[in-house]
């Protein structure tokens, strides 16, 4: 959805109320691409605050599935995204290139909400997701998910740096 800034950007005071649905099913980017399985319609409130100023309050809630970081198993993310910011247009006269680059979803005085909740996912994405705080991971030789099953492979592995201890060890021995 577009949602129109003209007098958002020009008349003082100026306050909307807009609540739009969002089409988006999926969180795609260069990295990942996480299925989007529920979410709120997306609540905005623009405010004027000034010449080509204005304020976005958002609030909407999304779930993720987001693969667990060590085991890859799907786990549900949920995010409640409550962001307030100011927005600057007078700073596109000085460098537009800038400002359509941090402002990506607002071009030709239009909001696009698509894009606006696209970038609130992007910055409230978690590092990584855990399944549970103590999930196994999966093996590294077999591809076992060591949380549901054992394998039968050799896993110990040595730490690089007691390797040099013991070649340090084992060239003393040599002496
Ligand atoms: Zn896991
Ligand atoms: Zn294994």
């Amino acid at each position: 959805m577009l949602i129109e800034l003209s007098d958002i950007l020009s008349v003082k005071d100026k306050e909307l109320d807009v609540q739009a649905d969002i089409k988006m099913d999926h969180f795609t980017s260069k990295m990942c691409d996480y299925t989007i399985i529920d979410k709120s319609p997306l609540n905005i409130h623009l405010k004027n605050i000034g010449k080509k100023k204005f304020v976005i309050s958002l609030v909407i809630d999304i779930t993720l599935i987001i693969p667990c970081d060590r085991c890859l198993t799907d786990v549900k993310h949920d995010m409640n995204i409550e962001v307030r910011k100011e927005i600057d247009m007078n700073e596109s006269d000085t460098d537009k290139v800038d400002i359509e680059d941090e402002y990506f979803y607002i071009s030709d005085n239009k909001l696009d909400s698509e894009a606006l909740v696209y970038n609130e996912i992007l910055v409230n994405l978690p590092m990584k997701v855990l399944c549970s705080e103590n999930c196994k991971g999966i093996c590294n030789r077999c591809g076992a998910n060591l949380n549901s099953q054992t394998c039968g492979c050799d896993t110990t592995e040595l730490d690089p740096r007691m390797s040099k201890i013991r070649d340090i060890f084992n060239n003393f021995k040599e002496v």
